[in-house]
């Protein structure tokens, strides 16, 4: 049992697995026992069955809508995390050379998995420019990337999880763009036409762990190396409708109740208005205050990780467990960076914000 006892639902601003719309979770109960009266639980039921193909086909039709993508482009559905793609793309896509961008520990980490295949001989990385002078707070300008003439792929990480450090603009590159998504797919309206692929681990900002998208151009498919494995190989995956073996069938249909609550909510433009607004009202609390502090430029700000740092780091531990008491957990931030960090994905609502920013100036005012 966990050491606090609630008898409802809290704020948890977890990194991920994050929380989730309660209206999907309510579906999901009700439809857990016996879905659509079936007899069966969607868990219970093969994916190569009518009911589960049609679940799966209404998953990526309504996130076909949401994101506007193109008919020349795959959806996959597929499992290992964003970090196996770390790899996958990697046996997919390189030949000669790839150029990366370094703005945080995410990227730094699909930085070093795709060194192993330097070093196995498929090819080179080369890290085009690293935020590391900026100590991960600010992108780094555009004139100075060290990019490749003629490289396979560019890969970039929009929204560092960990740092809080977001970059909205597209990259201007000639190579197809790379984009680990895990933490900001479908936070905003995106172009998906300019990407050549963009992957995304679910339990961040869609729900459930355990399922991993990958939306890739059609141009791209066919391209894996030798020793790319099956399960990995976009192509075949694409071939199969991604049940080259078993997919996670449970998490698919989730996401498809995610995707459907998305819809209901407005689409991509509405909750990004929301994510605005709440991003907003906690910066300008932190920002506010001498109380706490948030490092990162205003120009590269996440809109759905906020770490913040009180003034007095001693004071770290009562702050957690007081708003804990509040029931606004998991405010934590990463042991890289400390202090504290909200994680306020698409499922969080503006009331959640409003409880925390009125909880910090509270104890902002008891210290003081
Ligand atoms: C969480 C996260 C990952 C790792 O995801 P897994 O599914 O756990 O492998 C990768 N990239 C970003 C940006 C993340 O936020």
């Amino acid at each position: 049992m966990s050491a606090l006892n609630f008898n409802k639902r809290v704020h948890n601003f977890c990194a991920g697995p994050a929380t989730m719309p309660t209206a999907v979770l309510q579906k999901a109960k009700h439809d857990l026992l016996n879905w659509h009266n079936s007899g069966s639980s969607v868990m219970e039921i093969s994916h190569r069955s009518a009911d589960f193909i049609a679940i799966a086909q209404k998953a990526e039709q309504d996130l076909r809508k949401l994101m506007h993508i193109p008919d020349n482009y795959r959806v996959l559905f597929l499992q290992g995390g964003a970090s196996l793609q770390f790899s996958s793309i990697v046996m997919n896509l390189l030949h000669g050379v790839a150029d990366y961008l370094d703005t945080g520990i995410w990227s730094k980490k699909a930085i070093t998995e795709a060194l192993r295949y330097e070093q196995a001989g498929l090819g080179t990385i080369n890290v085009v420019a690293t935020a590391k002078d900026s100590n991960y707070t600010r992108i780094p300008d555009v004139a100075t990337w060290q990019l490749s003439d003629n490289a396979d792929y560019f890969h970039y990480c929009p929204n560092e999880t960990i740092q809080g450090l977001a970059m909205f603009d597209l990259p201007t590159v000639n190579a197809p763009i790379v984009a680990d998504m895990s933490s900001c797919i479908l936070s905003m309206p995106i172009d998906v036409s300019k990407f050549g692929l963009i992957y995304a681990g679910a339990q961040k900002n869609i729900g459930p762990a355990g399922l991993t998208l990958v939306i890739v151009r059609d141009d791209l498919l066919g391209k894996a190396n030798l020793i790319c494995p099956n399960t990995q190989n976009y192509q075949n995956q694409a071939l199969n409708d991604s049940m080259l073996n078993t997919p996670p069938t449970f998490a698919w249909y989730l996401s498809g109740l995610v995707f459907e609550w998305l819809l209901e909510q407005g689409g991509v433009h509405a909750i990004y208005q929301q994510n605005l607004e709440k991003a907003r009202r906690l910066y300008a609390c932190i920002d506010n205050s001498d109380f706490y502090h948030n490092p990162v430029d205003k120009n590269y700000r996440s809109i759905m990780n906020i770490p913040f740092t009180l003034s007095d780091s001693s004071l770290d531990k009562v702050f957690l467990e007081q708003a804990a008491q509040n029931g606004l957990l998991n405010l934590k931030g990463h042991k890289a960076v400390g202090g504290m960090r909200a994680s306020i994905y698409n499922a969080m609502d503006l009331t959640a914000i409003d409880d925390l920013v009125s909880f910090m100036q509270h104890f902002e005012c008891q210290r003081v």
